[in-house]
């Protein structure tokens, strides 16, 4: 597999946005950074949109100064490019229904996470531009990166190119909400898909269950829900690793541990039979991810999410979790150490 494609400010023309109404359909975590940082380079707020509800994220956005369409089929027959800003799980309803049908024919369509567009869920006419602008940070980030002068980790892809200028225009757009200042790293929406949900459905699990097998099976050889608790994560030295690691290096940043924890830690990983795990991954990837298996599943369910109580599915899956001895114990303990912590 070669090295991947990264395109840099000079690469990115802010020219071609020149005249180009903007539509950003939400103003939430990513709407409001990328939208903000967009004028700051330089595009005229005449010529972005908000199209979002009338509410407090409305307001939001009238109160910085933008223009705010609460019509958002008025807002798609204007837009020539349209950021979907809105949580993943509500797109194909409120895109395909009021944006997709009133949509100019060469509007550009940007996304911020694959999943949608690898899945096929979004309707788009074939001489549209589909592009993905996927930042890997939270929106509070990318705008305070922004300000700050710095760039931002980023994917950047062209799903469809139906004017023949899509990747142009993508880093053209990437370039305008400061993506590519640090460099935009050529992407697609597979690969941004499958590592993110390979993540949350495989990686993290596992996590999640190497913690709670740990806490139970030293909490049966005596030691006590406090430091139990101090030791594994609410000292925060998780938190410390995994940046260390982002700093130093992956195993590098073992050589901050003392010698006997370096020899443990690497002795005790390279004991480990990594094959099981190999194959319980790739079924994942492969027989749940990639083939499309966990999608159809989330779309049946997704309407229920916004239920209350049991009849939530989340709900239910959150009352299972909370059932576990770590889950029990943690909250002992910070109900009695509630001052401390
Ligand atoms: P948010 O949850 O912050 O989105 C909130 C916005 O969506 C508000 O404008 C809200 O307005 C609008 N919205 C919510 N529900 C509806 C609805 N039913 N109809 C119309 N508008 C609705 O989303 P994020 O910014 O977190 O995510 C946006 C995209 O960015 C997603 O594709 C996500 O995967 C991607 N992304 C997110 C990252 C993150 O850190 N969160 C990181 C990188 C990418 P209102 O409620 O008024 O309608």
């Amino acid at each position: 597999m070669p090295s991947a494609k990264i395109y840099y400010d000079a690469d990115a023309d802010l020219g071609l946005l020149g005249g180009k109404t903007i539509v950003f359909l939400g103003f939430g975590n990513q709407g409001a950074a990328q939208a903000q940082n967009l004028r700051d380079s330089g595009i005229p707020n005449e010529q972005i949109l908000i199209a979002n509800r009338p509410d407090s994220y409305a307001e939001d956005a009238k109160s910085k100064g933008f223009i705010v369409e609460h019509d958002f089929v008025k807002a798609a027959k204007l837009a020539d490019v349209v950021f979907i800003l809105i949580p993943d799980q509500v797109q194909p309803r409120i895109f395909n229904e009021q944006f997709a049908p009133n949509l100019k024919d060469n509007a550009a369509i940007v996304v911020a996470s694959g999943y949608n567009v690898f899945f096929n869920l979004l309707t788009f006419k074939s001489t549209q531009d589909v592009t993905m602008v996927a930042p890997r940070m939270i929106g509070s980030s990318v705008r305070s990166l922004y300000v700050k002068g710095k760039g931002f980790p980023c994917f950047v892809s062209v799903e469809q190119d139906g004017t023949g200028n899509g990747l142009a225009l993508a880093l053209s757009l990437s370039r305008a909400i400061g993506a590519t200042k640090a460099g935009a790293i050529a992407s697609s929406v597979r690969e941004e898909t499958a590592m993110d949900l390979f993540a949350e459905q495989a990686l993290w699990p596992n996590i999640i269950t190497l913690f709670r097998e740990g806490f139970s099976v030293l909490k049966e050889a005596g030691c006590s829900d406090e430091a139990l608790c101090y030791e594994m994560w609410m000292s925060k030295e998780p938190a410390e690793i995994f940046e260390r690691a982002a700093e130093d290096g992956f195993i590098h940043q073992l050589k901050h541990h003392s010698i006997v924890s370096q020899y443990g830690q690497l002795s005790g990983a390279l004991a480990l039979d990594g094959v099981a795990v190999r194959e319980h991954f790739k079924n994942i990837l492969y027989n749940q991810v990639l083939n499309g298996k966990f999608c159809g599943e989330f779309s049946k369910i997704e309407a229920d999410l916004e239920k209350e109580g049991d009849a939530n599915p989340l709900n239910q899956l959150y009352k299972k979790s909370e059932e576990t001895e770590l889950v029990q114990a943690e909250k002992r303990v910070r109900a009695r150490l509630a001052g401390l912590l």
